[in-house]
């Protein structure tokens, strides 16, 4: 769309990403609470998640003209006349979704104590992070679908061990090569380098990685993170002992899995392997 890393999508390949999240729908957890949100969020809300102590690289802010009608004239003027519009920019309350799961955890806080057993949602957001690249894997405006589990360190613990016991599976029922490794995010500067350790150490993110030919450095299409009691600290949640909750999420790279299916399986989806058809229900 003649900017790296933002793609328009074709019929064949939005046909199979709907198939794709239905097929992950049929794994969720029936108890799970659907919510979809849009691609931007709250600046406020972001700022109190810490995003700005870890990866302020990766964050695009909302900016508008919030100028009088006569600043707002001037700086089209400005444009009109070969200059630059967009030094009369300013912030907004807004700004692009980097991850999916950032806007539930204050709509949980507001509910209140969690209820017994904690909360499940199944969530989805286009999400943006300003890391422009030529390749088909680092997009810069992508798909995140979200599973994700607030409650009792137990039970955060154990949903994230299903998931990462599930996911392998899912991972063999369509047709796709895989390994599952810890990991770590890429926290921004000096600084950054000793959070990732210490995540490491903690075996706080794990990811279900994909080849997407075969000889290729496999590629991230899912991860799977246990921000212990971040988000519960942050947002006031509390379990049932009145402890911070504990929080989990299990996120689908679903740009990532739809390229992974084609670049292993070719553009034809009739040619491709029975248990994958079946799986998608093509
Ligand atoms: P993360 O929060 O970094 O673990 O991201 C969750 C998932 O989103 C990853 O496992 C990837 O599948 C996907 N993802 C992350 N960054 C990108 C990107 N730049 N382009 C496409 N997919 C991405
Ligand atoms: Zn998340």
């Amino acid at each position: 769309m003649g900017v790296e890393g933002v793609y328009a999508r074709t019929a064949l390949y939005v046909d199979l990403v709907e198939r794709l999240e239905q097929y992950i729908t049929r794994q969720r957890d029936p108890q799970a609470e659907v919510l979809r949100f849009p691609p931007v969020m709250s600046r406020t809300q972001l700022e109190k998640s810490g995003y700005l102590k870890s990866f302020p690289n990766l964050l695009g802010c909302v900016c508008a003209l919030h100028g009088s009608e006569a600043a707002i004239r001037s700086a089209v003027e400005r444009y009109d006349n070969g200059g630059d519009w967009t030094s009369s920019l300013t912030s907004s309350d807004l700004v692009l979704s980097p991850a999916a799961c950032y806007p539930v955890y204050p709509i949980a806080a507001a509910r209140g104590a969690l209820p017994p057993g904690g909360l499940k949602f199944d969530i989805e957001a286009d999400v943006f992070r300003h890391e422009p690249s030529l390749s088909l894997d680092r997009l810069q405006s992508f798909r995140m679908r979200e599973f994700v589990r607030i409650g009792a360190p137990d039970e955060i613990v154990q949903f994230r061990e299903q998931w990462m016991a599930r996911a392998p599976r899912m991972a063999a029922d369509l047709g796709l090569p895989h390994t599952m490794d810890v990991a770590n995010d890429p926290f921004f500067g000096r600084v950054g380098k000793v959070m990732a350790v210490s995540q490491r150490q903690q075996a706080l993110k794990f990811e279900l990685l994909i080849p997407y030919y075969q000889g290729a450095a496999p590629t991230a299409c899912m991860s799977f993170n246990y921000h212990r009691e971040h988000f519960g600290q942050v947002w006031g949640i509390r379990d049932e002992q009145g402890e911070p909750a504990h929080t989990s999420c299990v996120a689908f790279g679903i740009d990532r899995l739809a390229v992974a299916l084609f670049a292993n399986h070719g553009l034809d989806l009739k040619k491709w392997p029975a248990a994958t058809r079946s799986a998608l229900a093509l």
